[in-house]
């Protein structure tokens, strides 16, 4: 199981259960604002699936038909293959491709499973509003009797996780919200550009790995404003996995690729090493 060290809820309401991190919440972005900040928090008490690897995930057509374009999904496979480069697992993260009732495993690999264990939908305002709790004693003991309700209406993104033994408890409408989905705003303005960051728009890419890495247990976020896992996101801000990072994916139970900085580190000393050889055998020369 992943950790479950939580932090103080700073937007959100806590549910039992519960509704699983992975809630960027979107501040209302000020007109004239060029880099407005985007809060992001997890719901505590969020239940961890620990994955095992590799995780297979799909993209899913949205309820109202959106589909995800191609260059939605190259993005999108960039992100999760830049992400699944932190893991010292050769392929973490396989896509299931030509529908997800009927695995397509590679012929050398193990067969992918019917059902991914993730999967990737547009929702727009049928889902990111203000749900009511249908469950009247569901806040009961969580502090949080006064609002009985979520509101998503200014979430930009929200990942929804647990399994079958233990689903998520709450007041959810499961068949049609699926547990252990990435949900997109349709409603949000979204940057695709691989190369370039719109100051005016959310990337894609950094928040797509965000929500993946809670996909993958990891409630907490960093307390590094740099890491992709920090709370808060800018408009026109892009990320790339970090050394905090992979120590909360660490802390979850996965092996991932060394520090950088001891890596290059100890890199840097050899090669001083042999630079000091070099003089040294010239001097004597
Ligand atoms: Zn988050």
């Amino acid at each position: 199981m992943g950790t479950s060290r939580l932090e103080p809820v700073i937007f959100e309401t806590c549910v039992r259960g519960c509704l699983a991190a992975g809630v960027l919440t979107a501040v209302m972005l000020p007109a004239a604002a060029s880099a407005a900040l985007v809060h992001a928090d997890p719901f505590p008490g969020g239940y961890s699936v620990q994955r095992s690897l590799p995780v297979h995930y799909a993209f899913m057509t949205s309820w109202d038909g959106i589909e995800w374009t191609e260059q939605q999904k190259s993005v999108a496979r960039s992100a999760i293959a830049h992400l699944g480069a932190q893991f010292l697992f050769s392929v973490p993260f396989v896509e299931i491709t030509g529908g997800t009732s009927a695995g397509t495993g590679s012929e050398d690999g193990p067969p992918a499973p019917k059902v991914p264990a993730f999967t990737l939908r547009w929702a727009g305002g049928d889902f990111f509003r203000d749900w009511p709790a249908t469950d009247p004693e569901f806040f009961e003991g969580t502090g949080e009797q006064e609002r009985k309700k979520f509101d998503f209406s200014d979430h930009f993104a929200l990942t929804y996780k647990g399994d079958s033994e233990s689903p998520p408890r709450v007041p959810w409408p499961h068949a049609h919200y699926p547990i252990n989905e990435i949900y997109f705003n349709t409603g949000e303005v979204w940057g695709f550009n691989p190369f370039f960051v719109d100051e005016f728009k959310l990337d894609f890419w950094t928040v797509l790995m965000h929500e993946v890495v809670h996909m993958m247990s990891v409630e907490q976020h960093s307390d590094n404003p740099d890491d992709l896992m920090y709370r808060e996101i800018e408009y026109g801000q892009r990320k790339w996995p970090r050394a905090g990072d992979r120590a909360l994916l660490r802390n979850a139970g996965y092996a991932m690729i060394p520090l950088p900085a001891s890596g290059m580190l100890l890199l840097s000393v050899l090669a001083l090493g042999v630079a000091a050889g070099t003089l040294r055998r010239r001097r004597n020369a």
